[in-house]
């Protein structure tokens, strides 16, 4: 059976952050779901593993960097629901492993790296199909998670909110997660993303056509907001740090530096310059990510010196 104890998944946290439009946050507590397959990754993956146990596969092939939540998450979803994993690694190998890659293989993860160039190819039907004949008759999951499956799980994430609300957030990479949160929503409240990446204005037309592709309908309450990345992907200074130490040294609430942080710091960031209405209710989705954390240790340090 496919499935893990979501009851975590249903808590709402409310923050205290007194601001003068009496704007509220509540933080959605994906984190908890699981230890090692937290957050969005959990929802993303579910009915991709349960696809793959329905065609009697028993390898799932994906792809990754070699800090990303995604290959950690499918490594330890494989060792607990028995299926043989392939991680296809962009860039070099870098030995001693990094902590994700080091957890990954530690799940019975193999590891194949390839080169950026080839990296590119990863979305090709007949690459895919290449590396298919090379290791077999493997699941392929597309890098970050993200298809149809995915949206459906990610749709999910919305399930058991029993409060009103006028703004869901979340953290955008792929796009794969809110696009399932904006078609849960049905064209109702406002959905809004934060992006990572820098120069992120393409996530918009490809959340656009994630959520057409899978509800049909073209929704108009959500953006996805660009100015929150921090000079791109994993991208962090000074002022950020501290931000995502006060936060967890006043909320008690561990946040990652590569998503969450970045979402609450913009969230934050937007309440102090009057961007929502007053006593707006805003739901903050906490994607988990905090296995990264120790990644990121090296660059922290630097920053702190
Ligand atoms: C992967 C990830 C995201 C981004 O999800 P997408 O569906 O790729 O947009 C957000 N938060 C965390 C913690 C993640 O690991």
């Amino acid at each position: 059976m496919i499935e893990l104890n979501e009851k975590n998944s249903g808590i709402l946290q409310k923050i205290f952050l007194p601001n003068k439009l009496n704007v509220e946050i509540y933080l959605k507590r994906e984190d908890l779901i699981h230890p090692h397959i937290s957050g969005n990754k959990w929802h993303k993956l579910k009915f991709n593993l349960i696809e793959a146990q329905k065609l009697n596969k028993k390898t799932l092939l994906t792809f990754g960097g070699a800090y990303s939540n995604h290959i950690y998450a499918v490594a330890s979803a494989g060792k607990q629901f028995g299926f043989k994993t392939i991680g296809i690694i962009r860039g070099e190998e870098h030995l001693p492993l990094n902590p994700t890659l080091e957890f990954s293989v530690q799940q019975g993860m193999h590891l194949h790296y390839i080169d950026r160039t080839n990296y590119r190819k990863r979305n090709n039907k007949e690459f895919q199909a290449e590396l298919a004949e090379n290791f077999g008759d493997v699941h392929v999951i597309p890098e970050g998670g993200t298809n149809m499956l995915a949206l459906k799980g990610a749709s999910e994430i919305t399930n058991n909110i029993d409060i009103e609300f006028d703004y869901i957030c979340c953290a955008v990479g792929t796009g794969g997660t809110i696009s399932g949160i904006i078609s849960s929503q049905k064209g109702n409240r406002k959905v809004l993303g934060f992006s990572v990446l820098k120069n992120g204005s393409f996530l918009k037309t490809e959340v656009r056509n994630l959520v057409y592709e899978y509800t049909g309908e073209n929704y108009s309450n959500w953006d996805i907001n660009l100015d929150y990345h921090l000079g791109g992907y994993a991208k962090i200074n000074y002022e950020f740090v501290q931000f995502v130490n006060q936060f967890k040294e006043n909320i008690k609430i561990d946040l990652d530096y590569i998503y969450t942080g970045k979402m609450m710091y913009g969230i934050i960031d937007l309440i102090n310059k009057n961007f929502f209405d007053t006593n707006a209710k805003i739901i903050a989705v906490h994607t988990g990510g905090i296995q990264g954390n120790i990644g990121m240790q090296t660059k922290i340090n630097k920053l702190e010196k």
